[in-house]
């Protein structure tokens, strides 16, 4: 049912792009193969300009960086620079069926994936502190159903592991386990919830959907906008937090995006598919990294709100899954979950600290934080019991929280409110 309608987007520069629709569903050109430049925006093989990637100058655009940097790898390139001042480097190498891909900020390795048949082991250096505190382990078949991902977080001071988590995808539903460790050793529950491989967001109200078609036009402002936003969104986090905007370059170059254009269910504006955007062996079958959009309830919002949601998405192959009692209530969303933090940081017209705060996991008095409004509540707090009516509840105050979370057997070892603090 689904025609794949892909083109190769160019920058003036006549370069491959890392940009392709894959609109199933544009008007007027739903049944052809290629496109505008007849490239296939897969292999990276179009293209025929460039010259093989000179130096670029120190004042190029994050696009046109991210554009010769995916044309170099699509050619295989061991080593390009993701920023123009080559702050930011990605390298590779292979050695008999290991896969060696590192990410570097200044020098400094703050990405390094190995991949090694159907497993993947990704581990972080987020704060660039010299130590990977963030070590992923991804085991990946054709069988949906034989994916997983364990993720290790180590302390920062102790260097010992403060949390496990578990992602057992089961056809399109994936259990996520969250441990701590137990007093007596081994591990202990502390959240278990089900997401999914598609992340969404949501920023209209409901409204009804029409077929999913994106105009010709739309398709056009749908791919502006994008590359806006990839622009845009590095900037924002380039300075504050370096190793991420790393991130999003490597993803972009390496991976690509392609956009689609759908009938999402009410109220989903856009959605990325999230588990397939994690680190795996993808070359040389490039797998560019996809975001479905519904056109019928993006369009009406501003280019700057669309803008924030194609990064929202984007943000999710690096920040990972909404826990839904993190953005159960609209009003605290930008407070409490990472991704919206970091999307309304970087595309709201009037960010706050807390945003900041939330997005750099950070307090609101963070000097990288002292450019937004310092108007808001850092002071949330969450009902920690697993049951009854106010269970994961996110309550303004601590004291608000005290008194409506209970405090009963049910909740035994979850009855301490959990403190969002921000507050310096
Ligand atoms: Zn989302």
């Amino acid at each position: 049912m689904k025609r794949h309608w892909v083109y190769t987007f160019i920058l003036g520069c006549g370069l491959v792009g890392f940009l392709a629709m894959g609109c199933n569903n544009i008007e007027g050109s739903d049944t052809e193969e290629g496109g505008n430049t007849g490239g296939t925006g897969g292999e990276g093989g179009g293209g025929g300009g460039g010259g093989g990637g000179g130096v670029l100058p120190g004042d190029a655009s994050v696009l046109e960086v991210l554009e010769q940097a995916a044309e170099q790898l699509a050619k295989g390139a061991a080593e390009v620079s993701l920023s123009a001042d080559n702050h930011f480097v990605f390298r590779r190498t292979t050695e008999g069926n290991v896969t060696v891909e590192e990410l570097l900020v200044d020098g400094r390795v703050v990405g390094h994936q190995e991949h090694s048949g159907n497993t993947t082991v990704w581990k972080r250096d987020r704060d660039m502190d010299g130590f990977m505190e963030w070590e992923a382990t991804i085991y990946r078949s054709e069988n949906p159903n034989e994916q997983r991902m364990v993720i290790l977080t180590y302390s920062k001071s102790t260097r010992q592991p403060e949390q496990r988590e578990s992602y057992t995808r089961s056809g399109d539903i994936i259990h996520v386990r969250r441990e701590i460790p137990a007093s007596g050793g081994g591990w202990a529950l502390s959240k278990e919830f089900d997401t999914t491989p598609n992340q969404p967001s949501v920023v209209n109200g409901p409204s009804p959907g029409i077929d999913g078609t994106c105009t010709a036009p739309q398709a056009s402002q749908l791919k502006d906008l994008m590359q806006s936003a990839i622009q845009e969104g590095i900037k924002c986090m380039e300075s504050k937090l370096p190793a991420e905007a790393a991130e999003i370059s490597e993803l972009v170059a390496k991976r690509g995006i392609e956009l689609k254009c759908e009938d999402l269910p009410p109220p989903l504006v856009a959605e990325i598919n999230w588990w397939d955007a994690l680190p795996t062996r993808h070359l040389p079958n490039k797998s560019p990294v996809e975001i479905t959009i519904d056109p019928s309830r993006l369009f009406p919002n501003s280019p700057q709100k669309i803008k924030l949601v194609l990064y929202h998405e984007l943000l999710h192959a690096i920040r990972g899954v909404h826990d839904l009692s993190d953005i159960a209530d609209s009003s605290k969303v930008n407070d409490l979950d990472p991704v919206y933090a970091c999307s309304s940081m970087c595309f709201d017209s009037n960010p706050t600290q807390c945003n900041c705060a939330k997005c750099l996991d950070t307090k609101v008095c963070d000097p990288r934080c002292s450019d937004y409004n310092s108007n808001c509540n850092s002071a949330y707090s969450r009902c920690p019991c697993p049951v009854g009516s106010n269970a994961g509840k996110w309550f303004d105050t601590e004291a608000q929280c005290r008194v409506a979370c209970p405090t009963g057997t049910a909740c035994f070892m979850h009855s301490i409110c959990y403190p969002a603090d921000r507050s310096c």
